[in-house]
């Protein structure tokens, strides 16, 4: 899963991107409006954190250009503390939450990771694939019960691919979900995770579909 942090203070926006990472979130950040915007409107992302107090462009300008472009990647927003006209309009402009500042990192992951769960369908924060279980909250995968070990890039691509159950991902979606910006993207190496994914799931955990991409296979 792939989030944008649009954050002008340079230590939080360093903080999070860290925290994110850490969570096995591919991670980009914008330091303005105009960047955020253009980011926004260009990439793939799961969920975007966006500041509402930014320079060059708002945040809720922002929020409301990307609502009026058609665009319904999930957004939750940084507002100041006890504003409720800030949080009123951010809701209103389209926003799917809001978390105050000064706020605990972990907050912040949790609503992340329901903000992405509810907008890929998923109601319950465990994915499961017939014996496959992914745990959101810690990161961890089991097979059977018995946990699996995955590298970062595997835990991203499985990550999205059980958010997306039942699901046809293309080679392309999967390159755009699970790398940042800055990441040197070789569209090989997706199939070489995969075949790792398979050695350490079974190989029937995905299928490829030639020419249309990977389905995960969901067994139960
Ligand atoms: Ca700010």
């Amino acid at each position: 899963m792939r989030v944008l942090i649009v954050e002008d203070e340079p230590t939080l926006a360093r903080q999070l991107k860290a925290a994110l990472e850490g969570a096995g979130y591919a991670v980009d950040h914008a330091a303005d409006g105009e960047d955020g915007h253009y980011l926004g409107s260009t990439e793939a992302y799961d969920a975007v954190i966006l500041d509402l107090g930014l320079p060059e462009v708002d945040g809720l300008t922002v929020l409301d250009r990307w609502r009026k472009e058609g665009r319904t990647t999930p957004v939750l927003l940084l507002t100041a503390r006890d504003s409720w006209s800030d949080k009123v309009a951010g809701l209103d402009a389209g926003a799917d939450d809001y978390l105050a500042k000064p706020f605990q990192t972990e907050e912040l992951i949790a609503r992340l990771r329901a903000l992405i769960r509810r907008s890929t369908g998923n109601a319950s924060s465990e994915l499961t694939a017939g014996d496959v279980r992914l745990d959101t909250r810690s990161g961890r995968v089991t097979l059977a019960g018995d946990p699996v070990k995955l590298t970062a890039q595997e835990f991203k691509l499985l990550s999205y691919m059980m958010h997306n159950k039942g699901k046809m991902v293309s080679r392309t979606e999967l390159i755009e979900h699970i790398y940042d910006q800055d990441f040197d993207r070789d569209s090989n190496t997706i199939e070489v995770f995969i075949t790792r994914i398979r050695k350490k799931l079974g190989p029937d955990i995905i299928s490829t579909t030639r020419g249309l991409g990977y389905s995960l296979a969901d067994g139960a």
